[in-house]
């Protein structure tokens, strides 16, 4: 008969070998296949068509992962996946995050978990000070602006379009106080670069907004002139310009909106300008890619993912605003079960009132863990590393005159195609993905079909870029060869 759940002696057993399985599935994990090989619904046949009356087996139940799961499994952190961007792994992060489960806390208010509320606001001070962000921006400045950590970049960049919307909606009808709600809202406008992460239009439908797309230039970047001409061009037609999604790092290319000139145009026509840089903030920490940022004077709020590129394992999307009044205005609510005695004292941040969801885990542990075991040089390293591999991809794909670069090369992402057609390359990606070995994803740029190679995994090494490039010339090659004369 097997006992129910696990007592605490189990635990400390089970859990040990958990620690193994998953060190040994990340040291090994170069020998798996980068991307399953199985088709959609292959595990349901796998398992009981309903949960078991009776408690299974903790062996059973360890048994099935490698029978029922890892055939199933894109293994992310395995060194030969370059598709999408990074998503963040390391033992430190995992610690801080079994700790986290371990406490179990849900830290919507101070007085729910003082502990989880204060670390937060003190990692978001450490994280802005490594970036070298205007004071502002952090809680022990002024007290008017700070941080948060929020799920994902697209939370972020909702919270932010439902704070402007609150704001400009308040704005008018302080001047104007028999305007309707819905009048304004019905003429408002939010704007990001037709290169923005689709995650910014959702943005926009979620809030029922009006969202437009602003042409980026050669480079991919929105420039301060486009969006002049079209801003006047929107107010003449009785919009309000309320809100602009600027990204640093962009999805496709990883290119840079031109925050300098953009920025204090939306100071001057009191738009809300969030900055959106989920991939390439980590950079920042570097001196050498600081200046990328320069800019974010101008805007209310800022956003990027440590957990994309800064070893703080998912989820953890630092979100910076200046005006924390701003925010909290959009999405105070105080029910008296809610309510706790500090909160009227002005000395405590209630995050959920920063948030879309109430309930809210210690993340800021994972922070915690990672900025003392790593230190500031140990991140600046890893960034440099992987720039490094980057640009040893780039030197690889120039010196064969088959192929060509796409965009620049900045931070860790190469966007590449073979000189031809479109139809060429992506006879190339899908050969690529079939052979499994290494696993890439597309683009689009400036109309052409175009494959993205991101240096993802925290154990890529300059001999997995080698082996890289081989097999994809040797495809290339081959498809090639194939082409009708
Ligand atoms: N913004 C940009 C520029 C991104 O590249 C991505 C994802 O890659 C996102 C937003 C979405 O990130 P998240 O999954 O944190 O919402």
């Amino acid at each position: 008969m097997t006992t129910c759940g696990m007592d605490t002696a189990d635990f400390r057993r089970r859990g040990k070998e958990m620690v193994d399985y998953i060190a040994d599935y990340l040291e090994n994990i170069e020998q798996r296949d980068v991307y399953p090989d199985v088709q959609p619904g292959y595990l349901r046949s796998l398992i009981p068509n309903k949960a078991p009356e009776e408690p299974d087996a903790y062996e059973d139940v360890i048994r099935d992962i490698e029978r029922v799961i890892m055939p199933g499994v894109t293994h992310w952190h395995s060194p030969y996946f370059y598709a999408y961007f990074p998503t963040a792994s390391s033992y430190p992060s995992m610690l801080a995050d079994m700790l986290c489960t371990g406490i179990g806390c849900i830290g919507f208010s101070w007085a729910a978990s003082p502990a989880c509320t204060e670390l937060e606001t003190v990692m978001l001070d450490w994280l802005g000070k490594m970036l070298h962000l205007p004071d502002d921006f952090l809680a022990e400045a002024t007290g008017q602006g700070g941080g948060v950590i929020q799920s994902t970049a697209s939370e972020a960049t909702l919270v932010a379009l439902l704070a402007a919307r609150s704001r400009i909606v308040r704005k008018i009808q302080e001047d104007d106080p028999d305007r309707q709600e819905l009048d304004i809202i019905s003429r408002l406008v939010a704007y990001s670069s037709d290169q923005a992460h689709s995650s910014v239009e959702r943005a926009g439908l979620i809030a029922g907004v009006r969202m437009k797309k602003v042409p980026a230039d050669k480079t991919f970047a929105v420039r301060g002139e486009t969006f002049s001409a079209m801003l006047k061009e929107d107010k003449e037609a009785g919009l309000i310009p309320f809100y602009f999604c600027a990204t640093l790092g962009t999805t496709p290319s990883c290119a840079f909106d031109c925050i300098t000139e953009l920025g204090p145009i939306c100071n001057a026509e009191n738009i809300w300008m969030h900055i959106d840089a989920a991939y390439a903030g980590s950079a920042f920490i570097c001196p050498e890619f600081r200046p990328l940022l320069n800019g974010v004077e101008f805007a209310d709020s800022f956003n990027f993912n440590p957990h994309k590129w800064l070893l703080v394992n998912f989820d953890c999307s630092a979100m910076w605003v200046k005006k924390r009044a701003d925010i909290i205005g959009a999405f105070k609510m105080d029910p008296l079960y809610l309510k706790h005695d500090h909160q009227e004292s002005g000395l405590v941040t209630d995050y959920r009132h920063w948030q879309i969801p109430l309930g809210r885990r210690f993340r800021s542990l994972k922070m915690w863990f990672v900025f003392r075991l790593y230190g500031l040089k140990g991140l600046q390293a890893y960034i440099r590393k992987h720039v490094g591999l980057a640009k040893e991809f780039e030197r690889r794909v120039r010196e064969d005159q088959r192929f060509e670069i796409s965009a620049d090369v900045v931070l860790g992402l190469v966007c590449f195609r073979l000189k031809g057609s479109d139809e060429t390359n992506k006879t190339l990606l899908k050969r690529i993905n079939e052979a499994r070995k290494i696993h890439l994803v597309p683009c689009q740029l400036a109309g052409s079909f175009v494959l993205r190679f991101a240096i993802c995994a925290r154990t890529t090494e300059s001999r997995h870029i080698q082996e890289a490039w081989s097999h994809i010339s040797e495809i290339a090659s081959k498809v090639l060869q194939d082409l009708p004369n």
